[in-house]
């Protein structure tokens, strides 16, 4: 049975694992290396011709046998050609879209992506001399009538991390291949294992593995998944850019990756069940969660993904500033902070109309993001609840 046919359970339990060559333990040792050491000067000079092969250890920086544990497992997980481990999400976002561009072209940039992608777009990416458009999430095949002749990117999120708009990739990728265009995918949320998006037709697949593949909050990672037509080009950026990710980071994202399908499982049934109660809450006036059956976007992520993680967002009817803050500023198991895919919830107040150009975002009331992390479900609802009372408590004093 080859690796890739297996299931992906046993993928995550046994991928990137070699005990026989390491004294028979379990997990790969962690390689804390800058230097590495050469035979001869035939051997140090071969290095430089090998140092593009994927398995070649030459310089700390190139990456060492825990690094291609974790390229290998991720890449192989998701059904990609290679992986490349890179310092942080954010890192994985530019460094991808500069291996595809250079001065003079065009990427088509959806309207819901993740803030920081955009910065570099408006910033960065600008002042190198590409021009960056965004584009209506839920454009699907009409991103043809966008595509202009220096257009080389086509960037999804899907679906996007605050506003949670489910985007029609295969629609997408057919529009931007025919034009010669490839297509890139933050698939953050929907990781690895939920959303198989090079069967989808995307290129090049980013994941902020500081989210579920480390799991629990504790460290940096990016990672990039290319098929074969990309991983080279790919790889020569991150290598000329200087990226790299570090040791113990990467033995943490290949810890996290081992208990990814548990955790999801609970992510999934938790931050649903979280989803489906506040529906029902007079406060709420909208969930976005895309595996509730009423969300616009469940038809596409039933047909695109297997599984929901724990983090979707919500609207509340409009209300005072100081009343939003007498329900947050209480919490008692929901942490206040940037970030998602721990183990443990979070909540923070979104402002999607501030990060969008391409379209409009017209709710009356402040949005909400929650993770829902792997606490029990009741003390999650009854934190909430406790919230909402602070929360109408304040609206009657006023
Ligand atoms: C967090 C995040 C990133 C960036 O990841 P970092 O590891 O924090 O740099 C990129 N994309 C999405 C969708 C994210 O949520």
């Amino acid at each position: 049975m080859s690796p890739s046919s297996r299931k992906p359970d046993t993928q995550l339990a046994h991928l990137g694992r070699e005990p026989k060559n390491q004294h028979g333990a379990v997990n790969p040792p962690v390689y804390h290396a800058s230097t590495i050491l050469f035979e001869d000067v035939a051997s140090l000079r071969a290095a430089k011709d090998v140092r593009m092969d994927r398995n070649a250890v030459t310089y700390g920086r190139a990456g060492t046998p825990t690094t291609m544990a974790l390229q290998d497992s991720v890449a192989a997980l998701e059904g990609g050609y290679g992986g490349i481990a890179v310092s942080s999400g954010l890192a994985a976002v530019t460094a991808s879209i500069m291996a595809l561009v250079q001065a003079g072209d065009h990427v088509l940039m959806t309207d819901s992506v993740y803030g920081p992608a955009r910065a570099f777009c408006d910033s960065t990416l600008a002042r190198f001399g590409v021009e960056t458009t965004y584009y209506d999430p839920l454009i699907a095949g009409g991103i043809a009538s966008l595509i202009k002749e220096n257009t080389k990117i086509v960037f999804t999120e899907s679906p996007g991390s605050q506003t949670f708009e489910v985007q029609d990739i295969p629609a997408i990728a057919e529009a931007a291949h025919a034009a010669g265009a490839a297509v890139l995918m933050d698939n953050t949320w929907g990781t690895p294992l939920y959303c198989k998006s090079f069967e989808l037709g995307v290129d090049v697949s980013i994941h902020a593995g500081t989210k579920y593949i480390v799991g629990h909050s504790d460290a940096m990672l990016g990672m990039i998944v290319t098929n074969e037509a990309h991983y080279e080009n790919v790889r020569r950026c991150v290598m000329s850019l200087g990226h790299s990710a570090a040791p113990d980071d990467v033995f943490l994202g290949l810890r996290g990756f081992r208990t990814l399908s548990v955790r999801l499982e609970r992510h999934h049934k938790t931050g649903l069940a979280l989803a489906s109660w506040l529906q029902n809450r007079p406060e709420v006036a909208r969930v976005m969660h895309p595996a509730l059956p009423d969300d616009p976007g469940h038809a596409l992520w039933k047909r695109d993904f297997s599984g929901a993680c724990g983090l979707f967002g919500l609207v509340l009817h409009p209300v005072a500033q100081s009343a939003l803050e007498a329900m947050l500023d209480h919490l008692e198991l929901y942490g206040m902070g940037y970030s998602w895919g721990g183990f443990e919830s979070l909540i923070i107040p979104t402002d999607p109309a501030s990060i969008r150009t391409a379209t409009e975002w017209n709710a009356q009331g402040p949005a909400l993001r929650i993770h829902a992390g792997l606490e029990d479900i009741d003390d999650l609802i009854a934190d909430l609840e406790a919230g909402f009372e602070r929360l109408n408590r304040a609206v009657a004093a006023e």
